[in-house]
């Protein structure tokens, strides 16, 4: 706590050469700009409080990857044709445990939103109370239409470049959007054919049976539900009976949708980048899940097989507000970053949304959180609502590294334990900050603090 008297103003005083410094720095990464925007606007206060952390440049240091790797990404497809991919891993903070994060693989992804990911994975790394620094990665490739053999070939040239960055002490990636358990198979192939180890602790996502956590696949989607739950505990209510929108139809939404079921809920959308699905008696998971994990369809094609219960409508492409104007109490975005724009948030504030949760990574504009914030929603951050994959990720490691494996009961049991724990910090915190039931504000000191501690102590590196 303080050591000696600040100003009040000391903090925000800081706050705006360092943003300035970043912005220069950093021309044109516009996701990466919002993330650190976000966190910085969160810390005057703690700057205040703790003039160390300034004379240390702690800001400035977090803001600045300790290493990133650009590499070109050679294979050829089914035909023979050669394509070259570029391939990323940005290895951002390490003072809590070896880099971990996912591997993003979509045609949007370059630097500026590897480091974004990346930026938000440290504090939300930081908030699971687990031992794991963090990074991310991933490459512009599209699997989207490549058969498993070119998605195998593409892995294998992705993992014979990144593998000497990798270790289970060093750096662990996972999935991410495009990268699921088909990806962690043929990267994980590839990484113990050239080292010739079983490693088994230096990739997290794998099957169950060859060093895969059971109830990792489940747990973010999970997780963001968990964390939901415990939001509207803290307001005295709970999800028995809501009506829950969701956006996405990947990894996270399916199990989001799955927990809100199992709680009670009614889930009535979801959407892919094509459209969006109107189910009014609910979604049917288990046609949804058999569409997308064992076809690799479209929720296109869910609103066909389900037949007259369910609406499909494509996105229109003027940017409206898609599956959030289906009036719900509960909405859960779970696809992608800046999915739900002001325009959208007010569709929802206007139809009485109560709860606001991100189970996808910044899917949320600024603007748009400002309103929820202002109509007094609850709004739970995604780098303290999608933890727990990662955190899943970390019991996943310590089980590879005790050569245990836990039951799916366990491991849930310890998710939902992660869960409360992040939930409560979050909450804590911001209260005492004089921010009570900010979420946002919460998670970005509580992580912040966590991170900045462990590198005060470790000196200047
Ligand atoms: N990609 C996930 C995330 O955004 C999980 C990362 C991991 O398990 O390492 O947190």
């Amino acid at each position: 706590m303080p050591t000696s008297p600040a100003p009040a103003d000391t903090g925000s005083r800081v706050i705006q050469p360092l943003y300035a410094e970043v912005l220069r720095r950093n021309p044109g990464e516009t996701e990466f700009l919002q993330a650190v925007r976000e966190v910085l606007e969160s810390l005057g206060p703690v700057l205040t409080q703790r003039p160390e952390l300034v004379d240390a440049r702690i800001v400035e240091r977090i803001c600045e990857p300790e290493r990133q790797l650009i590499f070109r990404v050679p294979w050829s497809d089914d035909r023979g044709r050669v394509h070259v991919n570029r391939g990323f891993r940005v290895e951002f903070n390490s003072s809590l445990g070896p880099y971990k994060g996912g591997l993003r693989f979509h045609p949007s992804v370059n630097l500026g939103i590897v480091k974004f990911l990346g930026f938000e994975q440290v504090f939300k790394n930081a908030l699971t109370g687990m031992p794991i620094g963090g990074g991310k990665g991933g490459s512009d490739f599209d699997p989207k239409g490549r058969s498993d053999a070119e998605v195998m070939r593409f892995c294998q040239s992705f993992m014979t470049e990144l593998h000497r960055h990798l270790g289970e002490y060093t750096d662990v990636p996972a999935g991410d959007i495009g990268v699921g358990g088909r990806e962690i198979g043929y990267l994980f192939g590839q990484y113990k054919r050239i080292t010739n180890r079983y490693e088994s602790g230096v990739l997290t996502g794998k099957g169950v049976g060859w060093g895969g956590a059971q109830a990792r696949t489940e747990a973010t989607g999970y997780g963001c539900v968990m964390f939901t739950a415990e939001m509207l505990r803290a307001r005295g209510t709970d999800l028995d009976g809501r009506r829950v929108a969701v956006s996405g139809s990947g990894n996270v939404a399916l199990y989001a949708i799955e927990k809100a079921q199992q709680l009670g809920a009614k889930v009535l959308t979801c959407s892919d980048s094509g459209g969006y699905v109107v189910d009014e008696k609910g979604i049917d998971l288990p046609l949804l899940k058999e569409v997308k994990e064992t076809s690799r369809g479209r929720v296109a094609d869910y609103a066909r097989l389900r037949g007259r219960d369910a609406t499909y409508v494509p996105h229109d492409g003027n940017g409206g507000p898609g599956p959030w104007q289906v009036p719900c109490e509960v909405a859960l975005p779970c696809a992608t970053q800046n999915e739900l724009d002001e325009g959208a948030a007010a569709v929802l504030v206007r139809n009485g949304v109560q709860a606001v949760v991100e189970g996808a990574n910044m899917p949320t504009t600024p603007e748009a959180v400002r309103l929820f914030q202002d109509a007094d929603v609850a709004f739970g951050p995604g780098k303290a609502a999608n933890a727990g994959g990662v955190a899943t990720s970390a019991l996943e490691m310590q089980q590879n590294a005790s050569r245990d494996s836990w039951t799916f009961a366990h491991t849930e049991d310890r998710l939902a334990e992660i869960m409360r724990h992040i939930h409560d910090s979050c909450h804590d915190t911001a209260e005492r900050y004089g921010a009570p039931f900010n979420y946002v504000i919460g998670a970005n000191i509580a992580g912040f603090e966590l991170v900045a501690n462990a590198m005060l102590a470790q000196g200047l590196i």
